[in-house]
């Protein structure tokens, strides 16, 4: 996906505050952030929301256990994870991306 801004941060040719990476997936800071603790994780392949991302299971399963990872290192233990899925419902990146918000760091 050429034009698919997550696919230029996944490739380095756009760059980001990277707090983790694994083999499927890496983990950033949103730029807008609506949470003192605000990060983002995305799988390396692109698939353009959750339920793409779903039926592969590989990428599915590195996006989860990046999101418990980082969860784990950069917040108070209390935090949510949301994916926004389709325009109504808030997406504005379609490359599947999984948001953590926390009130506090680690
Ligand atoms: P969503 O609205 O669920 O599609 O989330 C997209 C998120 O990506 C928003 O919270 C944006 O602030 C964030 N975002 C967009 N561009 C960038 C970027 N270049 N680096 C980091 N976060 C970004
Ligand atoms: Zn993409």
């Amino acid at each position: 996906m050429s034009d698919c801004i997550f696919c230029k941060i996944v490739e380095g040719e756009i760059p980001s505050d990277r707090v983790g990476e694994n083999d499927g997936a890496i983990a950033f800071r949103d730029i807008n952030p609506e949470a003192p603790v605000h990060l983002l994780v995305v799988p390396r392949a692109h698939s353009k929301n959750i339920s793409e991302l779903s039926q592969d299971s590989e990428s599915m399963d590195a996006v989860m256990s990046l999101m418990r990872e980082v969860s784990e290192q950069h917040t108070n233990g209390h935090f949510k994870f949301l994916f926004n899925t389709g325009e109504e419902a808030g997406q504005t990146v379609f490359h599947a991306h999984g948001h953590i918000l926390s009130q506090g760091a680690s």
